[in-house]
């Protein structure tokens, strides 16, 4: 098993050591010719959207990438990957997200909470993060709620958070999403 990480900008090593830590192999994405390579799923880091949509379409990983997770390949974005994934983006999630959610300067927090699927007490950590504003279709199921706000879905094999599970010690998430791959 193999997961592809988007490795433009952002938090990706991060990851990478998640998922060694649970024995799977992963591989850094930084031009075509990575992406080529096979994989069972793929990981967005959080970082900055904008930046990363960007460098997505000049380094013409942007189109491969959306066809890639419409014909099912598993895909976990965490914070600014969840932002790729929503409506006007990637499109691949029927989601509309609300960036910089919190406030930009004092937007970053922790916080512990309860994630379908996966148990109690998962930490959170939000930096500039966005939240889910709005469910666009049934096919997208919430997954976790913070203060009234949606801060984790799944729709099919597409799973998003608007926290960093990458940054904190529970493996819980990854293990979720490798999960997923196998199944
Ligand atoms: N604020 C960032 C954005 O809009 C996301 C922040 C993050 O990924 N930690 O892209």
């Amino acid at each position: 098993m193999k997961v592809a990480v988007l490795a433009l900008q952002g938090a990706f090593i991060e990851h990478e050591q998640m998922l060694k830590r649970l024995g799977v192999e992963s591989f850094e994405v930084r031009k075509l010719s990575d992406w080529q390579k096979p994989k069972d799923g793929l990981i967005l880091p959080g970082g900055e959207s904008t930046v990363q949509m960007r460098l997505m379409a000049s380094l013409q990983l942007f189109d491969p990438i959306r066809q890639a997770i419409n014909e099912g390949l598993p895909v976990f974005g965490t914070c600014a990957g969840m932002i790729l994934l929503s409506e006007g983006r990637l499109g691949t999630m029927d989601v509309r997200v609300r960036r910089n959610a919190y406030g930009r300067q004092l937007g970053s927090f922790h916080a512990y909470g309860q994630v379908e699927g996966i148990g109690d007490d998962v930490p959170m950590t939000f930096i500039r993060a966005p939240y889910i504003d709005e469910v666009l279709s049934p096919r997208c199921r919430p997954l976790a709620v913070l203060d009234h706000h949606i801060v984790a879905a799944q729709q099919g094999r597409q799973l998003a958070t608007s926290f960093h599970p990458e940054l904190d010690c529970d493996l819980r998430l990854h293990q979720y999403f490798v999960q997923m791959l196998a199944s």
